[in-house]
């Protein structure tokens, strides 16, 4: 197909300072949890957006100096010369594809931990180091100062000798430069605190530094967060923020623009902001420079992208997470595909693996992280050398994408779902409050499958082992999900509860009429116990929220929801229990014990609904073990867990079929690589 002229805007190449971007899509700086430890990781990761068209593709945060280490988060380093080699991978695979690659220099001041180096940390001011407790950086004079500043242009000059064509200075998310601007964290007295102009002074310096050091020939980008939402105390983009872009609007070649603070502000997930959210924050930047102004807000729509560049919000479209989901949005907007782009859910998994410690990850794209350690690439995929027929059952997010992939490796598929809508669990999870894009991972595997003549879709097919038997396939593959369980074994509970009178989220999903005071037990920890108090607090019913955990939907604190969750919670009037385990549920009263000390306490209870975990639905496949009939079983009826989980288990098990299941590829010293 022929692109839409509509679309061509988008492909226009953009001068940044002494270099031009291909196009206006720019990969702007993320995490992969790679870092300095797994270079190959990072280089074929970022190899393949750039094959994917974006112009720009940036690496996450580069250490300038051991004095900012975020162990054990990964993160680059460019504190040594050894440090070259490994960053020149990234900065060839990219312009392999002809795009520029850009590199985020980083001090985290107050907020680099220093676990592994052991350096006292520095900030503006004394103040408590605020991922190490009870560690306190220390206040840097003016002789840091100066050492500071030698770090960035020393590390300036290596990304250069890297083959970097863009280098960052990063003054967002309460790291050091920020920490200056910013008067929570400056409350110096001498020429770097008081003023704005005073606070500005060391990032002026910065970018002059910067420039010093390699702007003939690179391109030197300003991150600045332009509101820390914090307000007037903070850095407003009605105030001080539009105040710093005046003062310094035609230093940086490029600014890359954000609202931040903390780092979950600009990477919310779709329960906490719409595509484009940013935009009422950061479209001023451009009334103040002619520089060339990019910023992120999870575009997957061509439309809304056009928008913003012909409205003048900024230059280029901005995407960590689009460009997660999807590292081929670009090639699939210029071929004229752009009813294939796999839109990001807004889900932050890909946050979580960061978090964790772990590689990337991505709900819509199970090859995300695995380009190297794997060899997955989100386009291409192998053949199958027979053309074998394929039975997969359950039309959920495994099911799907099982048919998808091993549609897309030759094989004739027939996709059986017993519901009449494709889905499971998708369709009951949407209807939570802000969830409706998780949809998203259905359409676009349904979209796709609609295009493979070899694949057949039977909804209102509920399958049986008769029906297995009858239908004579060379594989038969087991996607029948899971169900949450009524006993109130969770990750506190492991025996089982009595608890006759129980609900479950599928009780509730079924519409079981629903009676005050509800009690919602999560011990379970993800989103489904915080989303349901949500949903039934909204539809007025009067909910209590009881966790084993100290906070509400303990691990979203991976997917930086949390604190936006249990603010939601608090305000729709959910009664919060923490640190409460269930003991008992009976004539009207749920009895909870502190985690702690076991004293007990009754809780008026009409309706009991528990969120603890879930049991794999295998009766399907019991059935078929019996019979003799061989089964392979993938996503939440292997193992019950997120939906990118149960995604990633299909890829690999369709990628894999007829393949040898070999352990992943680790970085090692390349003498003992396999
Ligand atoms: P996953 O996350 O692993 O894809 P889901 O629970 O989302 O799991 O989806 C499982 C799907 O399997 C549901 O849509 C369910 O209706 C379907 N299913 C379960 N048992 C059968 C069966 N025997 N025949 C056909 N479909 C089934
Ligand atoms: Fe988007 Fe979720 Fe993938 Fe992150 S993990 S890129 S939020 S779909």
């Amino acid at each position: 197909m022929p692109r839409d002229p509509r679309y061509d805007i988008l492909f226009e190449p953009v001068r940044i300072g002494p270099v031009t971007a291909p196009n206006r899509f720019y990969q702007t700086p993320h995490a992969t949890g790679f870092g300095w430890q797994r270079p190959q990781s990072g280089a074929a990761l970022r190899g393949v957006k750039a094959e994917g068209g974006w112009g720009v593709v940036c690496t996450e945060y580069c250490s300038i100096h051991p004095s900012s280490d975020d162990s054990p988060h990964a993160f680059l380093t460019l504190w040594d010369d050894h440090d070259i080699a490994p960053l020149a991978l990234t900065a060839e695979a990219i312009h392999a594809h002809g795009s520029l690659a850009g590199i985020e220099l980083w001090h985290g001041g107050a907020h680099a931990s220093n676990r592994m180096t052991r350096v006292p940390g520095i900030a503006p001011m004394t103040q408590p180091a605020l991922y190490h407790l009870p560690a306190t950086a220390r206040a840097m004079d003016l002789s840091d100062i100066r050492a500071f500043r030698g770090w960035q242009r020393d590390a300036a000059r290596r990304a250069r000798q890297a083959g970097f064509d863009i280098v960052y200075v990063y003054a967002g998310h309460d790291y050091l430069p920020f920490q200056f601007l910013s008067r929570r964290t400056n409350q110096r007295a001498d020429a770097y605190g008081g003023s704005l102009e005073n606070r500005v002074r060391l990032l002026r310096e910065m970018i002059e530094d910067t420039k010093d050091a390699v702007g003939d020939t690179c391109a030197v980008a300003v991150r600045l967060a332009v509101d820390e939402l914090h307000g007037p105390e903070g850095i407003t983009s009605e105030g001080e923020g539009r105040e710093i872009i005046a003062m310094l609007a035609e230093l940086p070649d490029l600014w890359d623009v954000n609202v931040a603070g903390a780092l979950g502000n600009d990477s919310r997930s779709a329960r906490f902001s719409a595509e484009g959210f940013q935009e009422e924050n950061v479209a001023f930047v451009k009334s103040l420079t002619s520089k060339p102004v990019v910023s992120v807000g999870r575009f997957t729509s061509p439309d809304r992208m056009v928008s913003q560049i012909r409205r003048g919000v900024q230059d280029f479209i901005g995407a960590a997470r689009p460009s997660i989901a999807d590292p081929f949005l670009p090639a699939k907007i210029r071929e004229g595909r752009e009813d294939e782009i796999r839109e990001c859910i807004g889900c932050n998994i890909c946050r979580a693996a960061n978090n964790e410690g772990v590689g990337l990850r991505c709900t819509q794209n199970p090859t995300m992280g695995e380009e190297w350690r794997r060899g997955w690439h989100p386009e291409r995929i192998a053949v199958h050398p027979r053309r074998e027929r394929a039975l997969v059952i359950g039309g959920g997010p495994a099911g799907l994408e099982a048919a998808l992939t091993l549609g897309r490796r030759g094989l004739e598929v027939a996709l059986a779902e017993a519901s009449d809508r494709f889905g499971g669990r998708l369709l009951r999870e949407a209807t939570l409050p802000g969830l409706q894009t998780w949809l998203r991972v259905r359409d676009w595997r349904l979209h796709m499958l609609g295009k493979l003549e070899n694949v057949d879709l039977y909804p209102a097919s509920p399958m049986t082992a008769a029906d297995v038997t009858g239908f004579g396939a060379d594989h038969v593959v087991l996607a029948t999900g899971s169900h949450w369980r009524r006993d109130g074994v969770g990750v506190y509970a492991i025996r089982p509860l009595d608890l006759p009178e129980a609900l479950t989220p599928d009780d509730v999903f079924a519409g079981t009429p629903i009676a005050g005071p509800v009690v919602i037990y999560d011990d379970e920890h993800y989103f489904m116990g915080g989303a349901l108090a949500e949903k039934l607090a909204v539809a007025g019913h009067e909910v209590h929220y009881v966790t084993t955990a100290a906070l509400v939907s303990s691990w979203t604190v991976m997917t930086n929801e949390q604190d936006f969750l249990q603010a939601r919670l608090i305000e729709a009037g959910v009664k919060l229990h923490p640190l409460k385990a269930l003991i008992s549920h009976d004539s009207g009263i749920a009895t909870l014990a502190c985690v702690y000390t076991g004293r007990t306490e009754p809780l008026p209870c009409a309706t009991l609904i528990l969120a603890t975990g879930r049991l794999p639905d295998s009766a399907l496949a019991d059935e078929l073990s019996s019979a003799g009939i061989a089964a392979s079983r993938i996503g939440d009826c292997l193992a019950p867990s997120s939906i990118a989980d149960a995604v990633h288990s299909a890829h690999r098990f369709a990628r894999l079929l007829g393949e040898p299941d070999l352990p992943p590829r680790r970085e090692m010293p390349p003498e003992r690589s396999p």
